[in-house]
């Protein structure tokens, strides 16, 4: 277990009231990125940085998401406790943190098998028990479906329809959607069989790959 000491506890505030700044209002969103340690996430090496405002690469060429988009995402899925939730990319496993302090039952989808090795390890060692899967996520999670919630952290050229499929009704994507360096970050709402989609600012996320994501 990593220390969590006073200085990590009041870096993890500024970065709160950063994120306040930026806009982020859902204070239960901002209890829950105050409390998981991004810290533990990081290299040793790397450990100055853990609470910067800033995507970090975590190896395999990806990267742990940036706190304000982190908390972004979480925000716009509108959370309630039990709600059954499919993250799609689980990287390091701290958007899954984040989600499991909200209150959610998690099902996390990694398609790289180094990183999903090492963050199924990891989590549970920190006390975050999501279930976790490796395969494609561009397909969702078919077996487990329906979810109240999906959320994909990697960028995709489209909205593949499996997600929707998946959602239940009531239930809440959000997904960047757009070329493979900058996507638009869309948020899609199922109600009585019907989709209305809503669509917010620019980000950067790494691409999704697999069957409905780029080659
Ligand atoms: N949620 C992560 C952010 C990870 S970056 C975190 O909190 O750290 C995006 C992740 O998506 C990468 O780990 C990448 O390997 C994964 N990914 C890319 N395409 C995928 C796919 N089709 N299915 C599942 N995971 C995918």
């Amino acid at each position: 277990m990593v220390e969590d000491g006073y200085k990590e506890r009041g870096l993890r505030n500024k970065l709160v009231a950063k994120l306040r700044q930026k806009g982020i209002q859902d204070e239960r969103v901002l209890a829950a990125l105050n409390k998981v340690p991004r810290h533990a996430f990081f290299d040793n090496a790397l450990l100055s940085h853990a609470y910067e405002d800033k995507a970090f690469p975590i190896g395999q060429g990806q990267t742990i998401s940036q706190p304000y988009t982190v908390a972004f995402q979480s925000e716009k899925l509108e959370i309630r406790p039990g709600d059954r939730v499919l993250e799609i990319g689980t990287g390091s496993g701290y958007q899954a943190c984040i989600l499991l302090e909200l209150g959610a039952v998690v099902y996390t989808i990694e398609y790289n098998q180094v990183l999903f090795e090492r963050t199924r390890e990891f989590l549970p060692m920190m006390g975050y028990k999501p279930y976790f899967f490796l395969g494609d996520g561009s397909k969702g999670l078919p077996q487990k479906a329906p979810f109240q919630k999906i959320i994909v952290t990697a960028g995709a050229p489209i909205v593949p329809a499996a997600l929707t499929d998946q959602l239940a009704d009531d239930g809440i994507l959000i997904i960047p959607v757009g070329d493979r360096d900058k996507q638009r970050m869309v948020r899609i709402r199922k109600k009585g069989g019907k989709l209305t989609q809503e669509s917010y600012d620019n980000f950067a996320f790494v691409p999704l790959l697999g069957e409905k994501g780029w080659q």
